[in-house]
């Protein structure tokens, strides 16, 4: 019987992959990817930057390429916003996550980047996928928006037929006839990923709901529903985000979310632990 070797019942699933890879498989606290929308500024990353940090992120996130609806919106700062990420991951210590949108752009990332992010506009573009797969850098695949489950994981599975097995899946919300959020944030599949693969799975509140007063909510239900982290757009002033601004959240902000997601991990982590004691007793 073929076996995708996406699929957790795949002789090789549970391989080691490397110690940066299972940073972001949750153990207890879960991971969190956070910073602006875009890379305005080298100011502004560093002093995001340091906010995130302080906050408790384990990641630092921000867009150099920019893939906007509109080709005359902000399209981001190219190889220099990179540049600035660097910058601010060797102040900080935080490993960097950035997009990129075509071969070119992989290469251009490479000396820079920890983390390639495909996003939803690019979860079909197989030749991107072949060119990250080649890579050896962790690979943040976000779901198309018109993308179901099954697509999610064969686009994965492109990237590790290249010989890179460290991929993270992303939900950012679905697109669905509701008007009254940017996407739909679909939760349901983050446990019916985890039936399959054995990927860490991030969930993006930002784009997921397009709309800062309910990230917070929509944070917790995500660590609840056993994501194992998630990626907040986060902004230092985040009314004047350059791109992105309704859904831009402050380093204050983002610190409560922590501390809830935080809790909310702990709790469960105990009650899998009672429950698990509880089988092993009723036997
Ligand atoms: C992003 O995370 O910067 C982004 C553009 O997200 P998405 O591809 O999910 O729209
Ligand atoms: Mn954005």
């Amino acid at each position: 019987m073929f076996v995708p070797l996406v699929s957790n019942s795949h002789p090789d699933a549970h391989r080691y992959k490397d110690q940066f890879w299972l940073q972001l498989k949750r153990k207890v606290k879960p991971a969190v990817i956070a910073g602006p929308c875009s890379v305005e500024s080298e100011q502004q990353i560093l002093q995001i930057a340091h906010e995130v940090k302080h906050a408790g992120a384990t990641m630092l996130r921000g867009g150099a390429f920019k893939p906007r609806t509109s080709p005359y919106d902000f399209c981001g700062l190219g190889e220099d916003g990179f540049k600035f990420l660097k910058r601010a991951s060797e102040e900080t210590g935080l490993p960097v996550v950035s997009e990129v949108m075509s071969a070119a752009q992989v290469e251009l990332a490479l000396p820079y980047v920890d983390v390639l992010q495909i996003g939803t506009r690019n979860m079909h573009n197989y030749e991107l996928l072949k060119e990250v797969g080649k890579t050896d850098k962790v690979v943040l695949l976000k779901r198309g928006m018109s993308a179901t489950v099954g697509e999610l994981l064969q686009a994965a599975e492109y990237i590790l037929l290249e010989g890179n097995d460290r991929v993270v899946l992303c939900e950012r919300g679905i697109r669905t006839y509701e008007t009254g959020t940017r996407n739909t944030l679909d939760l349901s599949c983050v446990p019916a990923l985890q039936s399959k693969c054995d990927f860490p799975i991030i969930v993006d509140p930002s784009h997921g709901t397009g709309r800062s007063e309910l990230i917070r909510s929509m944070s917790r239900a995500s660590i609840a529903c056993g994501a194992d982290g998630i990626m907040l757009e986060t902004h230092c002033d985040p009314k004047n985000s350059v791109s992105d601004a309704a859904q831009a959240i402050s380093p204050a902000q983002l610190r409560q979310i922590i501390l809830d997601i935080n809790a909310i991990a702990e709790t469960l982590a105990a009650r899998d632990t009672d429950d698990e004691k509880n089988l092993v007793e009723a036997r």
